[in-house]
């Protein structure tokens, strides 16, 4: 449950714990956590001594370059239009980006879900209609209903180019190479809404960390700092639920009944962490033909940064984007070099805006 106190008070029981402890470092796995801490002010009052690193949880910053350059490919097909979130229209590829692309004329279109494309997939039907469909378990549900939609209008002229993730086996890849030094996690609210809290177990039993599900108010991520503090302190890591009003312990099930429905899980790459096992979706045999992959034999190749680009250190918390050559010089949220600087849910993006590194020289 998430605490009565008010804000002020939670803050002065984590700097009283803090003071307590030796150094904690907790990573924020979720993107819009990441920008709502910065955001509302809470990373600036938490004790000097807490260190708050951000994980991989920014949808468009773990895309790999690979789908990115397969995007660009699939917008330069004839006949072809693309649709997308805003989000990844900025990312650059080998090539340029997609808004490039679209300046020059080819059909983009963006969408804010999967309903959209499909809605324009049934009003174009002279049109072949691809969907970039990225995003971790809280999208995938809605990709599932948009591809059954497409299915029960048997629509011929839709498909989707699959890039779901999941949060589960990138936490466990980030633990398993053991180099990372984290102490505990504050877990996606939005994620936990469709995979309910019970599935981080893991993180404890296999890895002695400490856990914390919170939403994404002050009030709430404050009580799952405090949650991890007293963990730290106590020295018994458990998976605390502080979103117990959106969170439940076996998640969604309805949700999650449509997902296993119309994809499997697949071995997928991330950025900058390689191929992890069983750690992406892919569509199902029975719904294949909407696979934009394979009607038009699209490849993902290798994963590669963008040069000087250290996005993928920082999606697995192993610097801060200061620590980045480029960041607030070649690389602004006007100018992004990479994808943590695009996405409006990236860490570079979120220091850019609201951090200390830029403050004064940054104009948004
Ligand atoms: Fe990549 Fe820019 Fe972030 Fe550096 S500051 S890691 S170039 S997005």
């Amino acid at each position: 449950m998430a605490s009565k106190k008010n804000p002020q008070a939670l803050i002065r029981e984590i700097n009283e714990i803090c003071r307590e402890l030796d150094a904690i470092r907790l990573m924020e796995v979720c993107g819009t956590h990441t920008v709502s801490l910065f955001r509302s002010g809470v990373r600036s009052l938490l004790p000097p001594n807490l260190r708050l690193v951000s994980g991989p949880g920014c949808p468009v910053c773990v895309t790999a370059q690979g789908y990115i350059d397969a995007a660009i490919d699939a917008a330069r097909l004839d006949n072809v239009t693309l649709c997308t979130y805003g989000d990844m229209l900025r990312v650059p590829g080998r090539s340029g980006s997609l808004e490039h692309l679209r300046a020059e004329g080819a059909a983009i279109e963006v969408c804010y879900s999967i309903r959209d494309a499909v809605r324009y997939a049934g009003n174009h039907p002279e049109r072949q209609i691809i969907f970039l469909s990225v995003g971790f378990e809280t999208t995938a549900p809605a990709a599932a209903h948009g591809v059954l939609e497409a299915a029960a209008r048997d629509l011929a002229n839709f498909t989707i180019l699959c890039g779901h993730k999941l949060v589960m086996p990138a936490l466990g890849a980030l633990l398993a190479g053991g180099d990372i030094p984290i102490d505990g996690f504050l877990l996606p609210g939005h994620v936990s809404v469709i995979i309910g809290s019970d599935v981080y177990a893991g993180l404890v039993d296999l890895h002695a960390k400490c856990c914390a599900v919170a939403g994404f108010e002050p009030l709430q991520m404050l009580s799952g700092i405090l949650a991890l503090a007293k963990q730290m302190k106590a020295g018994t890591p458990r998976v605390e639920n502080v979103y117990g009003v959106a969170v439940s312990p076996e998640g969604n099930t309805h949700a999650l009944a449509s997902l296993d429905r119309v994809f499997e899980e697949a071995d997928t790459v991330w950025r900058a962490m390689g191929t992890i096992p069983a750690s992406g979706l892919e569509l199902k045999d029975e719904y294949s033909r909407f696979d934009a992959r394979k009607r038009f034999a699209l490849a993902i190749n290798e994963d590669y940064d963008p040069p000087g680009c250290r996005c993928g250190e920082v999606i697995q918390g192993r610097i801060d984007p200061p620590d980045c050559a480029l960041f607030g010089s070649e690389c602004t949220h006007e100018q992004p070099v990479g994808p943590c600087m695009v996405s409006s849910e990236g860490t570079c993006a979120a220091w850019y805006r609201y951090g200390p590194a830029t403050a004064g020289r940054r104009r948004s």
